[in-house]
């Protein structure tokens, strides 16, 4: 199996080649179908199988070619536990992002708000936050979400481990309803699954 079959564009093919990748891991070879279809998804899979490239992908795909982002808004965003995380999905967005004219950025603590607040003035189509810092920037009032159409949480089991559901929670209900709403786990414990039917609709079920 090869990546022409999943319904990418070819300028994401030629990055993908370029890159080196031959062959989508099982992840990749059923998530990306499933959220370029626009349902909701919930994905188990553990780090080291491609799932970013299962998620950024396909969202970088679906925001190509929509109206850009008005001033503060965001269209995609990516929510990690880490500052680790958040840089590693970020490299991740950005390559696929080249020949798509998409503009993204990472929020996450450590690091002086400001920059931050003046890269979120113009508008984003993806932003890749941990949640304290995405907090923080919606009180500063620097982001809003209207214009928000995809959600996705990365690796959830450990955002719940570290104790960020409040944060969570919270998040989401700034959020729009009509939205595509993504959720990648490492494990499908009952506190996942409960978070997964609280924030998903109609999801399809993905375990790898
Ligand atoms: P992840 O599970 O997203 O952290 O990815 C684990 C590693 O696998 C990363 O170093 C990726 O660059 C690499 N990778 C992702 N997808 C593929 C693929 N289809 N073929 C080969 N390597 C890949």
């Amino acid at each position: 199996m090869s990546f022409d079959a999943l319904g990418l564009y070819d300028e994401l093919l030629k990055t993908i080649a370029e890159q080196g990748y031959s062959t989508p891991s099982p992840i990749q070879l059923e998530a990306i179908p499933a959220v370029l279809s626009k349902r909701d998804v919930m994905a188990v899979a553990q780090t080291g199988t491609g799932k970013t490239a299962g998620f950024t992908l396909p969202v970088v795909q679906l925001l190509s070619g929509g109206a850009s982002p008005q001033s503060k808004s965001v269209r995609a965003l990516i929510i990690t536990p880490t500052r680790e995380l958040a840089a590693q999905v970020f490299e991740s967005v950005k390559n696929y992002s080249r020949a798509m004219n998409i503009r993204s950025a990472a929020v996450f603590g450590g690091m002086r708000i400001e920059p931050q607040i003046s890269e979120l003035e113009s508008g984003l189509d993806v932003l890749v936050a941990t949640p304290g810092r995405l907090i923080d920037l919606y009180k500063q009032q620097a982001i809003n979400f209207d214009q928000l159409e995809i959600l996705v949480l990365d690796e959830a089991d450990r955002m719940l481990d570290l104790g960020f559901i409040d944060d969570i929670r919270h998040i989401q209900t700034l959020l729009p309803l009509n939205r595509q709403t993504l959720m990648f786990s490492a494990t499908f414990s009952k506190a996942i699954k409960s978070l997964a039917d609280g924030m998903l609709n109609d999801q399809i079920l993905i375990e790898v």
